[in-house]
């Protein structure tokens, strides 16, 4: 019989439907081992030596995420930032990179700080506005260019395939940050990327209970195998108790993702007619500027990450976070709880981020009574 190629729905809920071959248990068990046995000839004949390069447990969750994604291999890290950083750190000193002006505030950070130190050179550009990247782009000279989309916390939509041709003809590599987008939305791997990138703190695993990072390849090539040193040398791995969490998370990504994106698309048109709200940045609103773009790329969903601008500027937004009661006010984004935060004290003074910005994600609550709690903290006096 012909093999059936499953939807990716099917591959997350089942975990690829792997048995352990040992008990039958149709949940992998945890391998806390350090060490593995060699054999009296000194070989490794059963494929794995010590767990800073290997673990089965890593496997289940490495190999679902692969599937996710239409990759070649996986690697999961000890946090979203180690996964970025082994990305970066696999290039040479004196290499230049085009990062986008917008993104995750704690890599830009380190982008333009310890790796100009180290001898990047980094410019920082307008990812929605390709004539910026061509001008940016140095034939010969720049290695990689990275994209994050839905952008943090502003969730501006890059084009991942128009990004894709203009690097790869300047001879670079294209390096996705999709920890907003997740694999149900966006796979960037299809749209052109090498490699995509996530925090799977965030959405992946989905419970606010594990720090974890992932990087997936289009292919196992020689700039993977220096991603894959980074990570074995440095040792930025994942425990296997996270790695199997983050496993167990994955298992219900689909459906969290789409109820998430549902509610967040309800919240979004109440917030743009609510006279206390400046603005609403949000893909899936028809009048945000990458609406189309977002419409074409992101598919069943715009992500489940808003932010709002309050009229009566930042301080008026730090009162809004004060007065919800269900939304927490706490970083961070992607879990079952709905969290509100106001980035610019987060971010500091070099942030591009308005301070009367605050960033909502969006949880699996019902969204009547997310709707409720923000509408009352907007109009408390
Ligand atoms: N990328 C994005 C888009 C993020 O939001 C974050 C964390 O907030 C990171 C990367 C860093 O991930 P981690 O906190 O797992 O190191």
């Amino acid at each position: 019989m012909a093999e059936r190629i499953l939807r990716p729905e099917s591959q997350a809920a089942q975990a690829l439907g792997r048995v352990d071959d040992a008990t039958g248990a149709i949940i992998p068990p945890i391998h806390p081992a350090t060490t593995f046995e060699r054999d009296p000839d000194l070989a490794y004949s059963r494929g794995r030596a010590y767990a800073r390069a290997d673990n089965p447990t890593y496997a289940a969750a490495a190999d679902t995420l692969t599937a996710l994604e239409g990759g070649c291999r996986t690697l999961l890290f000890s946090s979203g930032m180690a996964a970025a950083t082994a990305i970066f750190l696999a290039l040479s000193p004196g290499d230049h990179v085009v990062v986008p002006r917008v993104m995750y505030w704690g890599l830009r950070a380190w982008l333009t700080g310890f790796a100009t130190r180290w001898g990047l050179t980094v410019d920082l550009v307008d990812m929605a506005d390709p004539a910026a990247l061509e001008a940016a782009l140095r034939p010969g000279r720049t290695r990689l260019v990275w994209l994050e989309s839905p952008a943090n916390p502003t969730w501006d939509v890059a084009d991942i395939a128009a990004v894709a041709a203009l690097t790869h003809r300047a001879g670079a590599r294209l390096a996705v940050d999709s920890t907003v987008a997740t694999p149900v939305l966006t796979r960037p791997l299809e749209l052109g990327a090498d490699l995509v990138m996530h925090s799977a703190t965030k959405y992946l695993n989905g419970h606010s209970d594990v720090i974890a990072g992932t990087v997936t390849t289009a292919r196992a090539d020689e700039f993977w195998e220096r991603v894959t040193a980074v990570q074995v040398q440095n040792g930025a791995i994942l425990g296997p108790f996270e790695a199997w969490l983050l496993q167990r998370g994955m298992r219900t990504l689909f459906p969290r993702v789409r109820w998430q994106c549902d509610t967040a698309l309800i919240l979004a048109h109440r917030l743009a007619g609510h006279p206390r709200v400046a603005a609403v940045l949000y893909p899936g609103l028809p009048d945000f500027p990458g609406h189309a773009l977002a419409a074409r790329q992101m598919r069943g969903g715009f992500g489940g990450m808003l932010s709002i601008r309050v009229a009566g500027g930042a301080p008026a937004a730090v009162a809004v976070a004060a007065r919800v009661g269900l939304w927490t006010r706490a970083t961070s984004l992607g879990g079952v709880e709905s969290l509100i935060e106001h980035r610019a004290s987060v971010e500091g003074p070099a942030s591009p981020v308005p301070d009367d910005l605050l960033r909502l994600s969006v949880g699996l609550e019902a969204a009547e009574d997310l709707w409720a709690d923000l509408e009352a903290a907007l109009e408390a006096r």
